[in-house]
């Protein structure tokens, strides 16, 4: 029996049970992937539950955001798959990519996880509310002119996308969200941001065959990320065809008929048939009555929460992008699960943000896992560092000049791999399973004594053995 099911049968035996003066257990606003994980799973604890979803159910990462980003990734490569094939004798004549076909089809499989997310709801006895719901108090919910009450409240609202204030003629600019329901592909786009998204759009252009310039205000792409990984995609994104124009941001987006001219700061101009922003998102968190009910927001509108996922009001309970901890898809259900496990099965758990290896579906992809190498030299002091070019064996009939990069950083006090990164092709299917090793605390000895899978590119994070010079160590010895 579930457990609340039984805690309530063994307390209503006993005449303990206090009849409970709410209409639920749990009020989620947001049906989401954090906000879904944690309904079905409190429910099925045999918490009442009713989950409340302005939009469709299935949240960003189903409806706007992973899904439909990874269909269109794989619908843009096999164009660059036919010609590679031609290197190894294949001929296709009269090859046309039919753009709204694809859009159909996409819209026709998110109808379908659409649905697979309503049966999840139902099926665990989730009660579902249509409608934007807003926070009144601790414990209550409005949602339209009706109130519904709570003990626990669960905010997982998630984030949308955010375009600097600054830009004039920013009415004429799309997002990612327009970006995926596009009727037409633009001929031409210009795509501002070097992020996840910038970049896993910008590859999704180009690779259609649509003439991509990415705009952005750093020198390389990908902020934050390994300097190796930056440098490489960099460079592959140029060998590509893309247009990269970095360390410029535009001013003005100019409509000139059904196309649009962006005036960058630096005085140049690019014509584009879309302006695409990639400039990051902000957490879902205006107009939901938050601050008002007492919930402290950071100077970002993020909800904070301590590592139970709880916000400053004790009943009041947030998870996901709408907390902006670590804004992957995995996490957000990660927490959520925590959540019902903890507030409805008495089985406490905190979700773990340590060593989460996340993907970049760029052209080539990149897999990430733990520290950078700035960050392990900040962090250990004495790293040996390992990396290795490649060029994927898949291409060598062809002339597709894609190369590949994979790099590990190892504590040398302890040999303990601290981080792992990869460019190139399968590099997200590859890190999973190195993630698993990097958790495990796994030394480079054991990442040696690994026998490799030949011929593979994965074969190389355990055949490496020439450490790079240390630069600080190098220049002591010249
Ligand atoms: P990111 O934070 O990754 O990137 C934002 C980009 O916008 C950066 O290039 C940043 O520049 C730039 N930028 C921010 N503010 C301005 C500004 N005012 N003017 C000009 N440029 C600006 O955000 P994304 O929108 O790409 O993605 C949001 C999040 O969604 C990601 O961080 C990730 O957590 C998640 N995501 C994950 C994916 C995955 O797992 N594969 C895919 C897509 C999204 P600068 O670098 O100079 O700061």
């Amino acid at each position: 029996m579930a457990y609340l099911s039984r805690v309530r049968q063994i307390r209503t035996e006993q005449g303990t049970d206090p009849v409970s003066d709410y209409d639920f257990d749990l009020i989620t606003i947001g049906a989401g992937s954090g906000g879904v994980r944690a309904s079905r799973l409190a429910a099925s604890f045999g918490a009442k539950v009713a989950v409340i979803e302005e939009m469709r159910e299935g949240g960003t990462c189903v409806l706007r955001g992973c899904v439909p980003k990874k269909l269109f990734v794989y619908g843009s490569h096999f164009g660059h798959d036919l010609e590679d094939g031609a290197g190894y004798g294949w001929s296709a004549d009269n090859v046309r990519h039919d753009w709204p076909k694809m859009i159909a089809a996409k819209e026709k499989e998110l109808d379908r996880l659409h649905g697979i997310y309503v049966n999840l709801l139902e099926n665990a006895g989730a009660t579902r509310i249509h409608g934007r719901g807003t926070v009144v108090d601790a414990h209550t919910v409005a949602v339209g002119d009706k109130r519904y009450t709570a003990e626990k409240i669960l905010i997982a609202v998630g984030g949308w996308p955010s375009i600097p204030e600054s830009v004039e003629g920013k009415e004429h600019v799309i997002t990612s969200n327009e970006a995926l329901e596009l009727p037409e592909r633009p001929d031409r786009i210009v795509i501002v941001g070097s992020g996840f998204i910038a970049v896993e759009f910008a590859g999704i252009f180009n690779s259609f065959g649509s003439e991509t310039h990415l705009v952005y205000r750093a020198d390389k792409v990908l902020r934050g990320f390994d300097e190796d990984v930056r440098n490489t995609l960099t460079e592959e994104l140029t060998k590509k065809g893309m247009h990269l124009h970095s360390g410029v941001l535009p001013d003005r987006i100019e409509k000139v008929g059904d196309a649009y001219k962006v005036h960058m700061n630096d005085g140049s101009v690019i014509e584009a048939d879309q302006v695409m922003y990639a400039t990051g998102r902000h957490p879902n968190t205006k107009g939901l009555g938050l601050a008002e009910a007492g919930v402290e927001l950071d100077r970002n509108g993020a909800i904070k929460v301590n590592e139970w996922s709880q916000t400053s009001v004790p009943s009041i309970f947030a998870v996901g992008d709408v907390t902006n901890r670590i804004n992957l898809t995995p996490v957000a259900i990660a927490e959520g699960h925590c959540f019902a496990e903890t507030q409805f099965n008495n089985n406490p758990r905190q979700a773990d943000h340590s060593d989460v290896p996340s993907a970049v579906f760029s052209q080539p992809p990149i897999g990430t896992v733990g520290l950078t190498e700035a960050e392990a030299r900040e962090i250990y002091g004495a790293i040996d560092v390992y990396v290795a070019g490649f060029r994927p064996m898949k291409y060598t009939l062809t002339d597709n000049p894609e190369r590949g990069m994979q790099k590990l950083i190892v504590d040398r006090a302890s040999d303990r791999v601290v981080g792992a990164h990869m460019v190139g092709l399968d590099a997200p299917e590859i890190i999973q399973g190195i993630g698993i090793a990097i958790k495990a605390g796994a030394t480079k000895a054991e990442f040696d004594a690994t026998i490799g899978i030949h011929p593979t590119a994965a074969e190389e994070f355990v055949t490496m053995r020439t450490k790079r010079p240390d630069p600080e160590e190098r220049q002591a010895a010249e």
